[in-house]
Formats: C-alpha cells, sequence, structure tokens
C-alpha cells in the first residue's frame, strides 16, 4: 500500500489527496512486472542448471534408470552363461558330432559372421543410455544367429545318425541261428574238403548244425530277392538284399517264412533249417556278399556274441574239417 498524499488548496480552503501521475502509475507497474520477469527467469535458469535441485518426478526418473542399468547388467551377465554354454555346444558339434559322422566342421568365421550392411541399430541411437541397450542388442543378435546355425548343424548330424542307424541295422550282423539251438559250428569259410567228393574245395559260407525245424533268422533288415530252390547246390534257399552292397544268403532250408519282395527286419523268422540242395545233414549254409564278391560272415557277429562265444566260434571256424556244404 503505497503511502496516501495531500496538499492545501487554497481555493477550496481544504486539504486534498495528490493523485499520482497516470502515466507514472503504469511505468511503476512496468517496472514491476518486467523486474518479476527478470529475477523469474534468472530463478529459473539457475534452478534448471542445478543439481542438487531435483523435483520429486526427476528423482523418480533417475530410480528408473538406474533401475534399468542394473536389469542390464544382469541381462548381459545372463548372455555371458547363454555365450559360454553356446559355444560349449558348438565345441562339442564339430570336434566330437561332426567329426564322429564324417562331416566338416562348420568354420569358425561362419560361425562368427557378423551382420553386414545397413545399421540396423539406428533406431536405438541418439539416448542418453543407447550404448548399453545397442551392445546388449548386438549381442543377441550374434547369439540368435549362432543358434540358428548350430541347430541346422544338429539337424544335419540327426539326419547322418538316422542314415548310420539304417546302415547298422541293415548289416548282416548276427548268426542266423540262436545258440541255443546249434548242435555244432560244422564248419567255416575257407578251404574244406567236400562232403561228397572228399576234395579239398573253397566253403564260401558258414554252416551252423541244427535240427531239422530250427527257425533262421535274418542276420539284418533288408528285403528278400530270393526264395527258391533254382540255385544249384543250395536247396530251398533265401537271399536278403540288405542295402550298401549287402546281400545275404540261407541254404538248405525245409521251408521258407517269407516271399520274394518281403521287408524283412533283423531277427524275423525267414525259414526252417532242412537238409535240401547239396547237403549231407540238416544245417544252415550261410553266405555273405559285398559288392558281388563272398566275404567272410564271421567278421560281423561281435555285437551279438559275447568274447567266449566268439572266440569259440572263431576256433570251430578255423578248424579244416569237412564242411556240410
Ligand atoms: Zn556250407
Amino acid at each position: 500500500m503505497s503511502k496516501v498524499k495531500y496538499y492545501y488548496d487554497p481555493d477550496t480552503l481544504s486539504y486534498r489527496k495528490i493523485e499520482p501521475k497516470k502515466s507514472k502509475k503504469y511505468r511503476n507497474v512496468f517496472l514491476f512486472l518486467a523486474g518479476s520477469a527478470l529475477f523469474g527467469t534468472l530463478g529459473l535458469i539457475i534452478l534448471l542448471n542445478t543439481r542438487w535441485v531435483n523435483t520429486p518426478k526427476e528423482l523418480s526418473l533417475e530410480r528408473e534408470v538406474r533401475n534399468y542399468e542394473l536389469q542390464f547388467d544382469i541381462m548381459n551377465r545372463k548372455l555371458d552363461q547363454m555365450e559360454q554354454v553356446l559355444a560349449n555346444i558348438e565345441d562339442r558339434d564339430n570336434n566330437i558330432y561332426r567329426l564322429y559322422f564324417e562331416a566338416n566342421p562348420i568354420p569358425e568365421e561362419q560361425r562368427r559372421a557378423g551382420f553386414g550392411g545397413v545399421n540396423r541399430y539406428n533406431a536405438l541411437e541418439g539416448f542418453n543410455n543407447s550404448e548399453i541397450i545397442i551392445n546388449a542388442t548386438k549381442r543377441l543378435d550374434i547369439i540368435q544367429k549362432q543358434m540358428v546355425i548350430q541347430s541346422k548343424s544338429l539337424d544335419e548330424i540327426a539326419k547322418l545318425a538316422e542314415a548310420k542307424e539304417k546302415l547298422l541295422a541293415s548289416i548282416p550282423a548276427i548268426q542266423p541261428v540262436s545258440n541255443e539251438d546249434l548242435t555244432r559250428m560244422a564248419s567255416g569259410y575257407g578251404w574244406r574238403s567236400d562232403p561228397f567228393t572228399k576234395a579239398r574245395k573253397m566253403h564260401w559260407g558258414m554252416d551252423f548244425t541244427a535240427p531239422r525245424g530250427t527257425p533262421i533268422y535274418a542276420s539284418g533288415d533288408g528285403k528278400v530277392v530270393r526264395a527258391d530252390n533254382r540255385s544249384s547246390g543250395y536247396g530251398k534257399h533265401v537271399r536278403i538284399d540288405h542295402d550298401y552292397g549287402y546281400i545275404s544268403l540261407y541254404g538248405h532250408m525245409s521251408k521258407y517264412n517269407v516271399t520274394v519282395g518281403q521287408k524283412v527286419k533283423r531277427g524275423d523268422i525267414i525259414g526252417f533249417v532242412g537238409s535240401t540242395g547239396r547237403s549231407e545233414a540238416p544245417h544252415v549254409h550261410y553266405e555273405v556278399f559285398k559288392d558281388g564278391e563272398r566275404i567272410n560272415p564271421i567278421n560281423f557277429y561281435y555285437g551279438s556274441l559275447s568274447t567266449e562265444e566268439f572266440e569259440n566260434m572263431l576256433r570251430l571256424a578255423n578248424q579244416e574239417n569237412q564242411s556240410l556244404d
């Protein structure tokens, strides 16, 4: 409240109020406003430029940013672990799996190849924490890419393993008559005396002596390509094509249990022991062909026999006795 001033008016003989001039009044108002604006602006500038004055909103935002930084820290540690696990899988993949299945290891530069071309992280640039976010995103992208490469490699390995499994199931790898049914292993592959002429001649298979009617088993997975007695000497015989160049032959059967074209699994009963064809006594004459050549079947039994059984068979098969043909 400004002071009210008076003056003596001789005309009216009374004291009258001094009215301030209008222009002066406006000037005062203007000065007041200008001063306020000036100090207000200065104050605001000082306020905004000091670190020690924070509004509650700023404080809460700062807390939030600190929390995000902490989360990124935790995330990066998880990424460390993921990279280690992945590196371990890649190592085993290259040095064990791919090696075992005769596939070339995936070169390091292919596994670690980066992303060329445009900057994929444009949208993440220009913020206070851009670097943290871009680094984490980059690591994630690389891990993702490595995982795709690794996953493709394992798919390939699975296919190779499957093929290997088929090969292992196909190879004629068991003896065609079970040990319990075997009377004796009469004769092995090699030079033997002919039961009929007594002359020495090559015996191209193994003879398994067993009572007439004993089941004969397929020695590996395959397809029956012959079941007839039109091959001289073998009598009623079955031939199984195992793929990979392997064919097995079972001679002198009394009866067939399969027909031509039939698919068989290892261990399926394909016929029964007999003495048809050029045979002296009931037995199975067993041969294995590889790429058209007859090979010694004894090399395949290791999987299905105990060491003792195998050694016993080896001993019997090597005896230079008479074959049953
Ligand atoms: Zn024989």
